[in-house]
């Protein structure tokens, strides 16, 4: 994809730090880091994120981020780490070619986690409903 900083980095047309390769994936350290050792993990093919990416690829881009997680705990000497995908604009995405953030943590590193909302209301029921029809599209149900 032309213009795609994560495709130039995966053909070597970009400069970037590689801590792993093969024929379908990179991972490199992001270039403004959380943390140091802050990880990123993209498929060679470019699809604009999660959701676009196809299912067999996905599956081996989570068994290959389970390995550099734990290889970024050890090599940093985290205590743990997250692993985190913005998955669109509205969501923090800025680079649109799929990757995923593996962001070695301290447990005082004092970055905290998410803020967190109380629901109001059948607010939770109503939500859970709308996410089941979404996933009866999908062909996916309990
Ligand atoms: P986001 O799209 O918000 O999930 O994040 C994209 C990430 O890519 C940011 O954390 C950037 O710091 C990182 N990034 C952008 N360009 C480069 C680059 N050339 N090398 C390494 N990391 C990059
Ligand atoms: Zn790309």
């Amino acid at each position: 994809m032309l213009d795609c900083v994560f495709c130039k980095i995966a053909a070597g047309e970009l400069p970037a730090t590689k801590i792993y390769e093969d024929a379908q994936f990179v991972a490199f350290l992001d270039i403004r880091p959380v943390q140091p050792g802050h990880v990123l993990i993209i498929p060679r093919s470019h699809y604009e994120n999660l959701t676009a990416t196809p299912a067999v690829i996905v599956g081996r881009f989570f068994q290959l981020a389970q390995k550099i997680a734990s290889a970024v705990i050890q090599g940093t000497g985290a205590d743990g780490c997250n692993m985190t995908m913005n998955n669109g604009r509205a969501a923090g995405q800025v680079v649109f070619h799929t990757h995923i953030h593996i962001i070695p943590r301290k447990d005082d590193d004092g970055l905290g986690t998410w803020p967190q909302l109380e629901y109001q209301g059948n607010a939770m029921q109503e939500v859970a409903e709308n996410i089941k029809s979404a996933l009866k599209v999908l062909d996916l149900r309990s």
